[in-house]
């Protein structure tokens, strides 16, 4: 059997046309959604995450503003910032790039942003939000993995879910939103004594461990749905992610590749929070 592919590329596009279409409606109503992007420090890898999100929100129609700052900059001034951000009406949403440098509480700089702008959904309030059901941003990244699982249609009721992983970013949200579609959730980590036992089970599998191959072709029932959320480096340097991809895509009924993924629908769904949050302002009128 070959797993039919779950592309995040063209997935993406058409729900970023879906955004920018939505943009258009908004802005004849005198509201530009707005995100604001904050980078601290050097990080290459940040570099190019913050650019594409930048990159998106002008495919979209939406006004973004990007502020980079040198690793000197403290968490007073960061701080600073995100406060003035926070009072700013043109913008809807406030993502700071993780990770901050050391010398910053990036748990402080979340929590000092507003509920309302969260559009990460990395805040407590957030978080609280989606663990009770009530409205809130929801992190990006699990959050694509849910629309690619609505994108085929798949029904997570009384099916069972293993997640991989348990961050406070993607794993922990990813099961709270499976068991919010009446999915049966188990949650792995590493101090999981037997993941392939638990594996072997699922009906649906996320990986988000960042190690490659932590999810082979033996571990995975026939049939099963299989979302790779990992981004890591494999041998010869090429992006790859925490499941074997050739290996797995002989036994899985759906797979998500990487690159083309998951990654594409992290910055999408920002976008569909950034319009959202937007939106909302509108209520708030
Ligand atoms: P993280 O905070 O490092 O969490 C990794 C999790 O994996 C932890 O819960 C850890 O368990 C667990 N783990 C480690 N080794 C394991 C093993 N051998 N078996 C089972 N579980 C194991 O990472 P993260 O931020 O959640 O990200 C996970 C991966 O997703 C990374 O590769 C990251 O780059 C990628 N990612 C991709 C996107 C995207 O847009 N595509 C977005 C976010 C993250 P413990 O809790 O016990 O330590």
């Amino acid at each position: 059997m070959t797993a039919q592919l779950i592309d995040g590329n063209a997935l993406s596009r058409q729900l970023r046309e879906e955004v920018a279409q939505r943009v258009s409606a908004l802005k004849t109503q005198g509201i530009t959604p707005g995100l604001a992007v904050i980078l601290v420090g050097e990080n290459p890898a940040s570099q190019v995450y913050v650019r594409n999100k930048v990159k998106a929100c002008h495919d979209t129609g939406m006004h973004s503003v990007l502020e980079t700052y040198p690793d000197s900059m403290t968490e007073a001034e960061l701080l600073a910032r995100v406060e003035a951000l926070n009072a700013d009406p043109s913008i809807h949403g406030i993502l700071v790039q993780l990770p901050l440098p050391a010398h910053i509480d990036a748990q402080k700089v979340i929590e000092a942003i507003s509920p309302e702008k969260d559009v990460d959904g990395f805040h407590v309030a957030s978080a609280g939000a989606l663990m009770t059901g009530l409205p809130g941003f929801w992190p990006c990244t699990p959050y694509g993995c849910m629309k690619m699982l609505e994108s085929i249609g798949y029904d997570l009721r009384g099916k069972h879910a293993v997640v991989i992983g348990r961050s406070n970013i993607v794993g922990k949200p990813m099961a709270m939103m499976l068991l919010a579609k009446d999915a049966t959730v188990t949650i792995c980590h590493s101090r999981t004594a037997d993941l392939k036992a638990q594996t072997l089970q699922a009906d649906v599998i996320v990986a988000a461990v960042g190690r490659r191959n932590v999810l082979t072709a033996d571990m995975v029932k026939p049939g099963a749905v299989v979302i790779d959320v990992g981004m890591n480096r494999n041998d010869e340097g090429k992006l790859c992610g925490d499941v074997d991809f050739a290996g797995v895509k002989e036994v899985a009924g759906w797979i998500t590749p990487v690159p083309g993924g998951v990654g594409p629908m992290t910055i999408t769904m920002l976008m569909v929070n950034t319009l959202a949050s937007a939106e909302n302002t509108l209520l708030r009128r």
